[in-house]
C-alpha cells in the first residue's frame, strides 16, 4: 500500500511550489489583515478573492499533539508525531514533529518549519522543536481574535 500523494488544485498549487523551493507561504488576507490556511479561492471571512501569497517565517508553537504508535499503513514508520502548530502568523496548521522524542514534546513548545519529500514532486511541510520557552511566557496572542 503507497502513501496517499496530494493532487494540488489550482487554488493550492502556489503552496506546493514554494514548498517545493523550500518556503513556507500562506495566503494574506488585505481587507482583514491576516493570514489564511488551508488555501482557499475567497477569505473565509470578508469573501474578498484578492488573497496574496506571502513567505511567513515557518515559527509556530504546539497546540496539541498525538503520538502515533500503529501506523495506518506500511507506508508510514511508526512511532510518528502528528501535531496542531499555532503558526506565528496565526492560522493552524496540522502537520508532523520529526526528529522528536514524544516525552519531550510538550503543549506550548516551538517549533519551526522544514519540508519533507513526501513523493519525486511534493513536498510536505514538517516541523522540528526548537526549544522549550519560560515558565513566564505568553500563553496566547491578544490580536488573535476579536473584531474591530
Ligand atoms: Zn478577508
Amino acid at each position: 500500500m503507497s502513501r496517499p500523494i496530494p493532487r494540488p488544485s489550482p487554488t493550492e498549487q502556489p503552496f506546493y511550489e514554494a514548498c517545493a523551493r523550500g518556503e513556507l507561504k500562506l495566503q494574506y488576507c488585505k481587507p482583514c489583515t491576516r493570514f489564511l490556511f488551508y488555501p482557499r479561492t475567497h477569505c473565509d471571512r470578508c469573501h474578498s478573492p484578492q488573497l496574496d501569497w506571502e513567505q511567513v517565517s515557518g515559527k509556530g508553537t504546539i497546540a496539541s499533539y498525538t503520538v502515533v504508535r500503529r501506523a495506518v499503513s506500511e507506508a508510514f514508520t511508526a512511532p510518528y508525531i502528528i501535531a496542531l502548530i499555532d503558526l506565528a502568523e496565526g492560522p493552524r496548521m496540522m502537520s508532523q514533529v520529526i526528529n522528536a522524542e514524544p516525552d519531550a514534546l510538550a503543549v506550548g513548545h516551538t517549533v519551526s518549519v522544514d519540508f519533507a519529500a513526501w513523493s519525486d514532486e511534493i513536498k510536505l511541510p514538517v516541523f522540528r522543536l526548537q526549544g522549550v520557552p519560560s515558565e513566564a511566557g505568553p500563553s496566547h496572542h491578544a490580536d488573535s481574535e476579536g473584531k474591530t
